[in-house]
């Protein structure tokens, strides 16, 4: 079973991705998390990415779909896309190589996002993802590294980012919902969002 999750950035998809991996024997995959793990080893790759990641732009198309052939092409079981695709060409791209079950789409307003994004907080050694909101210590209750704030998790970036989540990840919606793949959640309780896409995903 190959899952996505769609939504703007900030909806919760990373969050949501968490429990529901474990739950349905999923493998996380984060064209986010690939991008900054090649960043940090200072690839070519992460070098180009760098530019638009800071910026809040979406790597090109071609990057990004030559990395998930790739990374697809090292994967056995079932995945839970998070963060991919991004744009009709990368959908386009995806559906060459995989089938697509489900589109989970997290529909969350913009002022929530923004609270949301600018007080997460992440772990650097495990990933796990945080939030000041709800969480005020300042290491990570699972294996104790101190946590960090994402270079993109400001104000300013976000709005950038969630007006190219508009212009080029939005459209995706209809594209899915056209394939009868869409089943929409209104990010919220965390607990009652796992329920949620849960009951959904049981269903396949
Ligand atoms: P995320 O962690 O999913 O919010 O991604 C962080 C940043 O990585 C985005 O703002 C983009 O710059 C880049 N990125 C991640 N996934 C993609 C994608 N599928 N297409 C283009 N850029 C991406």
């Amino acid at each position: 079973m190959n899952v996505i999750f769609l939504g703007a950035p900030g909806a919760g998809k990373g969050t949501l991705a968490e429990p529901i991996k474990e739950k349905f024997n999923l493998e996380h995959f984060s064209t986010g998390d690939m991008l900054r793990k090649e960043r940090a080893s200072g690839s070519e790759v992460g070098k180009l990415a760098d530019y638009y990641m800071t910026n809040g732009l979406l790597v090109p198309d071609e990057v990004i779909i030559k990395i998930v052939e790739k990374k697809i092409g090292e994967c056995e079981g079932g995945l839970l896309f998070d963060g991919f695709p991004r744009t009709v060409e990368q959908a386009d791209a995806l559906a060459k190589i995989a089938k697509v079950d489900a589109v989970i789409y997290l529909d969350a307003p913009l002022d929530e996002i923004i609270a949301r994004v600018c007080s997460r907080r992440n772990c650097p050694a495990c990933g796990k993802i945080f939030n000041t909101r709800t969480y005020s210590e300042n290491t990570c209750d699972v294996c104790g590294a101190e946590l960090v704030q994402r270079a993109d998790d400001t104000e300013e970036t976000v709005r950038k980012r969630y007006e190219v989540y508009e212009q080029s990840t939005a459209p995706l919606v209809d594209y899915y919902k056209e394939q009868g793949l869409v089943h929409v959640i209104i990010s919220g309780d965390l607990n009652e969002n796992v329920a949620e896409a849960s009951e959904i995903l049981a269903k396949l």
